[in-house]
């Protein structure tokens, strides 16, 4: 586990809080864990951080306060506030507020520029009228679910691997469909057959398992506090809508449906509408 003490404590009004972030080094695309230890109890803690709120969950083994969030991998390399605001208890006196910021540092990623030629079917490229309604459709039921934050902490501990796999295709990466070049890969793919188990990155609850026009058969499982795992391409569906998940559950099996140039494993972590590289977020030593 890294942990990074993020400086001298300015004096007055800042003394005693504790604001730690994990990894040591954020960088665009990549997720962080918000540890925040304040000078009084709190009611709630709530933050801000790259325009996004944040909602605090308190760990009363451990008296600290934690939250998940990310780096759009947008953002530029610079310093950027994390703002804090907690409601103090009762005694203190009833609903008083108490806030603090610290500036966190975030460094510029070094994905791997992988420009690979894919051939897929032109009906992926070229899309006649039928196909394009059902695209349209699949970026309507997208735009609805996978924007959706529910604050309430479902995740528990470290993010597990989906599939027992090596990676063929890592975050961040270029790829080329047909001598197009397409956005940048926002997922991992794992090199797995046809018909292979494919588990529950954490608990959560299953937002959505249906078939999509790109996507496949595609599970999404919500881990709370804004985080979704996105599962593409399987072949078979193991749960439904609304069921509750356990890290390591199967999901589904892998498979080749959607745009697919074969059978494997395409997952992606999202935090409130922006992807984040799972394979940093499995690396996270979690609460
Ligand atoms: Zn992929």
């Amino acid at each position: 586990m890294v942990w990074m003490f993020l400086g001298p404590v300015p004096p007055a009004a800042a003394a005693n809080w504790t604001v730690r972030a994990q990894p040591a080094r954020l960088v665009n695309g990549g997720p962080v864990l918000f540890q925040v230890k304040p000078p009084r109890r709190l009611e709630s803690l709530n933050g801000k951080w790259l325009g996004h709120e944040i909602s605090f969950s308190f760990d009363a083994n451990r008296k600290l306060w934690f939250a998940l969030g990310g780096v759009s991998l947008e953002t530029a390399p610079g310093s950027y506030p994390l703002e804090l605001t907690g409601e103090t208890q009762a005694e203190t006196p009833p609903g008083a507020t108490i806030t603090f910021t610290r500036k966190l540092n975030v460094a510029r990623a070094y994905y791997p520029q992988i420009k690979v030629s894919l051939s897929v079917e032109s009906k992926f490229t070229e899309p006649s009228p039928e196909q394009q309604k059902q695209i349209e459709e699949g970026q309507a039921v997208k735009k609805d679910y996978l924007n959706r934050v529910s604050r309430e902490r479902e995740w528990a501990g470290n993010f597990a691997a989906p599939a027992e796999a090596a990676i063929s295709d890592v975050f961040g990466s270029e790829r080329i469909f047909n001598g197009k070049t397409s956005s940048p890969h926002l997922g991992l793919d794992f090199r797995v057959p046809s018909g292979t188990p494919v588990a529950a990155m954490n608990d959560g609850t299953v937002l959505l398992a249906r078939p999509l026009y790109f996507e496949g058969n595609f599970v999404v499982v919500d881990h709370g506090q804004g985080l979704l795992t996105l599962y593409l391409h399987l072949s078979e569906f193991k749960v439904k809508e609304g069921d509750q998940v356990k890290r390591g559950e199967i999901i589904g099996l892998s498979g080749g449906t959607g745009r697919a140039t074969g059978p494997h494993l395409h997952v992606a972590v999202r935090w409130q509408g922006t992807y984040l590289d799972p394979g940093l977020l499995m690396r996270l030593s979690l609460p």
